[in-house]
């Protein structure tokens, strides 16, 4: 098991933003912005988003869809912004990451912001809250 697939699982603590019964949505631990998002397929570890069957594939992208909805919604942005990256966590992922500029999608940000725990919570239940009304 990744240790995406024990987030989704429950068995390792997330900031919980989305879930639906094949895919699950939670804040990115070390974020570019507040908000940034991970969207996973649960079942499927293969850690190329490229290899996944079409059916996990082109729900993946559904769900992201409404999940970057829902983040347009809580946090007060121009857009929502998509990345495949993966070289870290062998768990296929996308990450949406709101933006005010284009520098906001750069993963070499430094220093990167920082929230508490707290705000984390706050930020996670508000975009769930936006999730739950679409
Ligand atoms: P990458 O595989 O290059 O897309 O990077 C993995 C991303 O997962 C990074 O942005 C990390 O901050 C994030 N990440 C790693 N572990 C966790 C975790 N336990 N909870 C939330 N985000 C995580």
């Amino acid at each position: 098991m990744t240790i995406f697939s024990k987030i989704a699982a429950g068995e390792i603590p997330s900031y919980k933003v989305a879930e639906s019964e094949d895919f699950y949505a939670f804040l990115d631990i070390n974020p570019l912005a507040a908000g940034h998002t991970l969207v996973i397929p649960r079942h499927v570890e293969d850690d190329y988003i490229f290899n996944l069957d079409h059916e996990t594939y082109a729900g993946l992208w559904e769900f992201a869809g409404k999940v970057a909805k829902a983040i347009k919604a809580a946090i007060p942005c121009k857009r929502v912004g998509v990345a495949v990256l993966g070289m870290e966590v062998p768990h296929t992922h996308i990450h949406l990451v709101p933006l005010q500029t284009e520098g906001d999608l750069d993963f070499r940000k430094s220093p990167k912001p920082s929230f508490t725990p707290e705000q984390m919570a706050a930020t996670a239940a508000a975009i769930l809250s936006e999730y739950e009304k679409l």
